[in-house]
């Protein structure tokens, strides 16, 4: 197969899929424009399950989780088998919705269990009298993020894939001048066509003097940047960034990873003793001017839910924040816009955990265009992340990701 792919974007998405291409026989460059793990993947908290009851969520989070065991193996990160609780509150309407949940994350397989909180106080060293009820998953775990990132960036290197780091990249169309100035923006003729290259795709990657370079599809993982991304390019995509942070504590925490539904924070062990977080802002961010501090009242927030919780006083080693995509429906955006331009954005907050599992679909279908491949392109769609499901014009509520409602 000879055939040049350029993924866009150095994070779990971007070096994954890369990675994935490459093992797959393609020709693989993939364009960081700051350093691998500079953006969300660096900054998130590395939580991983299979505990989703929608039917595709579930397949693809389970095979995320297959991936990530073997993988730690083959490409030499750290993985650390975790329980993780999912916890509500006496008084809370979601408790209402947790025995459903649990039924249908079991019908998909997954080691699920409800648990009466007496029974979970037995179970774990968790502060338990104030629960309505709570779901135990066993398929889950934690890796560290930037680790993960780093180590899948030097697999994709070690199968072949060009990193380059340093190089911002934009999309051109096929009505784009070749003499542009250095460092230009790609004007943007009328949108849709811009990018309906019919394959070869086109990639520009400025380096210095704007240098135009063609590939047979290019793969966008450009996390909260792929709306601006694109939007130069002329595609209107439905996606929105906004802010979540999390905070690392001193002082040795022995529990389960526990997301405390009603106070909207989870928390899990961590080298330094503790990482906790959520604090999600629901208004959009900013990518490049958005403050990558930890907010004091996100501080406080968690202080007072992981005392509760666990008995834990949280004495922060570091806060900080960092973004996430929402879309109208929740769902991810992972798919073609345009021919050869496959885009994976919008994970809602669980982009991450979902990350090897939506990596080996994107490199499907990048290579199933550039062969031209319409059966293997069919197969490695999932119709319900479809991106032209939106307009990209929508307005909408940007909802925290993890709601036991939304799973
Ligand atoms: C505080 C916090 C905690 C989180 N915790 C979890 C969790 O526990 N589990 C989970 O599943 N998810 C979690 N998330 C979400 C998770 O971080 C993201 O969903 C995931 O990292 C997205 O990965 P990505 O590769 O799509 O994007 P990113 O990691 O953002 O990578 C995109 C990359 O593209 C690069 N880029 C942008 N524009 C260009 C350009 N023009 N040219 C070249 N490169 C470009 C950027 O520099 C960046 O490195 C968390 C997020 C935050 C902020």
């Amino acid at each position: 197969m000879d055939i040049d792919v350029a993924v866009v974007g150095g994070g779990a998405v971007g070096v994954t899929t890369a990675g994935d291409l490459a093992e797959r026989g393609a020709n693989v460059t993939l364009f960081e424009r700051d350093a691998v793990a500079s953006g969300s993947s660096g900054r998130a908290a590395g939580v991983l399950y299979d505990a989703y009851a929608d039917a595709v969520d579930a397949e693809i989070a389970g095979r995320s989780m297959e991936r990530f065991r073997r993988l730690a193996d083959e490409a030499g990160f750290e993985f650390t088998q975790c329980p993780y609780v999912i916890a509500v509150q006496e008084g809370d309407d979601g408790a209402d919705a947790i025995p459903e949940m649990v039924e249908r994350m079991r019908a998909h397989g997954e080691d699920v269990t409800q648990v009466d909180p007496v029974e979970l106080g037995k179970r774990f060293p968790l502060e338990t009298d104030d629960l309505a009820t709570a779901a135990v998953a066993t398929g889950a775990g934690y890796v560290d993020p930037a680790e993960y990132t780093a180590a899948m960036a030097k697999r994709a290197r070690a199968a072949g894939v060009t990193v380059r780091e340093g190089t911002p990249v934009a999309l051109a169309g096929p009505g784009d001048s070749e003499d542009r100035e250095p460092g230009a923006t790609v004007p943007t003729p009328d949108a849709p066509d811009v990018l309906a290259t019919d394959p070869p795709a086109l990639v520009v990657d400025p380096d210095g003097d704007a240098t135009r370079r063609e590939f047979d599809a290019v793969v966008v993982a450009t996390g909260a940047h792929t709306p601006s991304l694109l939007a130069d390019a002329g595609v209107s995509l439905a996606t929105v960034p906004y802010r979540v942070q999390a905070l690392t504590s001193r002082g040795a925490f022995e529990g389960p990873m526990t997301y405390d539904a009603s106070a909207g924070v989870y928390l899990r062990p961590h080298p330094t003793g503790l990482l906790a977080g959520d604090g999600t802002e629901p208004v959009p961010a900013d990518p490049e001017t958005y403050d990558r501090e930890g907010d004091d009242w996100f501080v406080e927030n968690v202080r007072e839910a992981v005392r509760q919780r666990a008995d834990y006083e949280v004495d922060p080693e570091r806060a900080w924040a960092g973004l996430c995509t929402a879309t109208p429906d929740g769902d991810p955006l992972l798919g073609e816009v345009a021919p050869g331009v496959v885009v994976a954005t919008g994970w809602q907050g669980h982009g991450f955990m979902r990350a090897p599992g939506h990596a080996e679909r994107l490199a499907e279908q990048a290579i199933a265009r550039a062969t031209g491949d319409a059966e293997q392109l069919a197969a490695a769609t999932i119709d319900a992340f479809d991106p032209t499901r939106f307009d990209g014009d929508e307005e909408f509520e940007i909802v925290e990701g993890m709601d036991v409602e939304n799973r």
